[in-house]
């Protein structure tokens, strides 16, 4: 499948990682909006929230938590966005939530 963030997750397409367990795979955005930007997603691909089930998207919100603590941005907050399909602005087609956080982030999301 041509999908660049399955080929990251496969590592054949290199990334800075920041963590990974049985379901869920997480890297720096390459192109941070924060100082602290990173993409959370599921190592089995699937496009977008729309074909996420339960028990996936609750291990991705686990790993959220975790990634956030680690990131130091847990205390002072954060934000969580998935963007899905055309009207979204979702440019990757492989679901991913954006943790955004170490600033005071913008009062509007769109
Ligand atoms: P979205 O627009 O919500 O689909 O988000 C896709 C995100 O992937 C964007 O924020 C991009 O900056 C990011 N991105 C694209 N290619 C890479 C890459 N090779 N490594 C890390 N992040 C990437």
């Amino acid at each position: 499948m041509d999908c660049l963030f399955c080929k990251i997750i496969a590592g054949e397409i290199p990334c800075t990682k920041v963590s990974e367990d049985d379901a869920a795979f997480a890297f720096r955005d390459i192109n941070p909006q924060a100082p602290v930007h990173v993409l959370v997603l599921p190592k089995k691909h699937m496009a977008n929230i729309l074909e996420c089930d339960g028990e996936t998207m609750a291990k991705l919100l686990n790993a959220v938590k975790i990634i956030a603590k680690q990131e130091g941005v847990a205390e002072d907050g954060f934000r969580i966005v998935s963007n899905c399909g055309k009207n979204g602005a979702q440019s990757v087609n492989h679901l991913h939530i954006h943790v955004l956080g170490g600033a005071q982030l913008a009062d509007h999301m769109a």
